[in-house]
């Protein structure tokens, strides 16, 4: 496929195009534009021209046309649904979830959208008055993922344009495809041109001059921590602003006390969902030492149940997008196994007929893990787990705190005052306190530290695209 600028197929100018390949058999699915400085170019000058327009029309005409393409989204979800599936290889009922989801995000913004307000300060200077306003930021380039191509695009898209943004987005070198027919939808529902633009390629060929360009006013981000340092620097060094969601590598701690009949089932399925492929997946298991060896033979029986296989088959887990993803979990397992750990389930490649062609890993669950092993500090990116052991609250803790990331966090204890001290003192943006569910559309989701800088969801996502403007008035 080409870009998509201008609400056309645009050819890019290097002529070259990109192979996507399906995970499970590396048969190649569809191909993308490789795009160069040139496409970055013409696209941001087709989002400039159109902002012009856009940012003018009313609120509620922006909100009409999101509301427009989120029930496109639904009307084709099976459709956009399959083709993630088979760029991405995750289980077909989740990519069509992920559709409905993102749908249902879109909605949510743009109902948000129409009650953004400014505000009046009440300073009783005679003749004189102040108002402060939103204005939109301008033009926004959004850079995502793999993993969740459509929900995390949406994240941005959904809260940039109806605010008055205009975008181009590159998505992800691995999953190219379905953004590219999101964007069809958005043409379908009535976007003008130039509104949405897609361009494809590698981040590291047209990154740098996506970023750069001085049409570009705002960049978000989702991916890896070194990607998005890079980004953040460079995007810092020109005033532009920023929203960056990284990587993680999320602790749970398991209280004596905590309820393993909700606990478990809901850590399993946090941890493997996606292959792991999952920015705030639970990666790391503090459990305290009384109840360790029964958490432990809980999860094992759980993850035994997950069935890995090809999306079409009513598996329940696929493979790992590329063999770069795949590395992790081989590597954190050896690296675990090296160090003293127990890999209690999985821990090697699947083999087989079907798995042969694939990045197949299987769930892994290494006991027995201590905080100098990967699969305690390193985000994994895949579907392998660690657990260990506690004796005092403020030790489990300071072990869950002691890392560079600071997305998300989780705790179960029965007493809701012990769950909730914990809560407060751990180091993430958002924590979950006895189950772990999606996070809400109408509250903040980001990280601290090392997991990005920013918000994004309810209508603090929707503020992080409008700068506040000051007028003053004298009468
Ligand atoms: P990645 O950082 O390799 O790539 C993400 C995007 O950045 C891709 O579109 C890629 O082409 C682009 N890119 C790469 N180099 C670039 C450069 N120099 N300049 C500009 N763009 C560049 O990440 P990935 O492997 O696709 O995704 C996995 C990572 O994403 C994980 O670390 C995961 O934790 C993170 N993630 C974070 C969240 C969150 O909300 N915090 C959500 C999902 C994924």
């Amino acid at each position: 496929m080409n870009h998509f600028i201008n609400n056309n197929d645009h050819v890019p100018d290097s002529g070259q195009y990109i192979e996507v390949l399906n995970p499970c058999t590396a048969e190649v699915v569809g191909r993308c534009a490789r795009g160069n400085g040139l496409d970055v170019n013409f696209a941001l000058e087709s989002a400039q021209k159109a902002f012009r327009k856009w940012k003018k029309q009313p609120t509620a005409q922006r909100v009409k046309l999101q509301h427009a393409v989120a029930q496109l989204m639904r009307k084709n979800a099976e459709e956009l649904g399959g083709i993630l599936a088979n760029e991405l290889g995750r289980p077909i009922a989740g990519c069509i979830h992920e559709i409905g989801r993102s749908a249902d995000l879109l909605d949510f913004y743009a109902e948000e959208a129409l009650r953004l307000k400014g505000e009046i300060p009440l300073h009783n200077l005679e003749g004189e008055k102040a108002l402060v306003v939103r204005e939109p930021i301008g033009v926004m380039v959004s850079i995502t993922p793999f993993n969740y191509p459509i929900t995390l695009l949406c994240m941005k898209i959904g809260a940039a344009l109806p605010v008055g943004c205009t975008v181009v987005a590159k998505p992800s070198e691995d999953t190219p495809l379905s953004t590219l027919r999101l964007a069809e939808l958005f043409k379908e529902a009535g976007y003008p041109e130039g509104v949405l633009n897609v361009i494809t390629g590698y981040g590291h060929e047209i990154g740098n001059a996506l970023i750069e360009h001085p049409i570009t006013s705002k960049v978000a981000f989702t991916g890896g921590t070194a990607t998005g340092k890079r980004i953040g620097a460079l995007a810092a060094s020109l005033n532009k602003r920023i929203t960056l969601e990284l990587g993680g590598q999320s602790p749970v701690i398991v209280c004596e006390d905590a309820d393993l009949a909700i606990a478990c089932p809901a850590i399993v399925k946090h941890a493997f969902a996606n292959s792991g492929q999952f920015c705030y997946r639970v990666n790391r298991m503090y459990v305290h030492a009384t109840i360790y060896e029964q958490f432990v033979e809980q999860i094992v029986k759980l993850t035994q149940k997950i069935k890995v296989g090809f999306p079409f088959d009513g598996v329940d887990m696929g493979p790992l997008v590329n063999q770069k993803i795949y590395q992790n979990s081989e590597l954190q397992v050896a690296d675990a196994l090296n160090k003293g750990a127990t890999v209690r389930t999985g821990g090697k490649r699947l083999t087989g007929e079907m798995y042969d062609r694939g990045w197949f890993f299987p769930p892994t669950v290494i006991a027995d893990a201590n905080p100098g092993m990967k699969i305690m500090t390193e985000e994994t990116f895949g579907p392998v787990v660690g657990v260990m052991k506690f004796s005092t609250i403020d030790e489990a803790i300071s072990l869950a705190n002691d890392s560079d990331y600071g997305l998300a966090a989780y705790v179960f204890s029965q007493q809701l005052g012990t769950g909730l001290r914990i809560a407060e003192e751990l180091e993430a943006g958002s924590v979950w306190v006895n189950n772990i569910h999606r996070s809400y559309q109408d509250v903040p989701f980001g990280g601290v530290k090392q997991s990005g800088v920013g918000r994004e969801k309810g209508h603090y996502g929707l503020e992080a695209y409008t700068e506040l403007k000051t007028i003053y008035l004298n009468y």
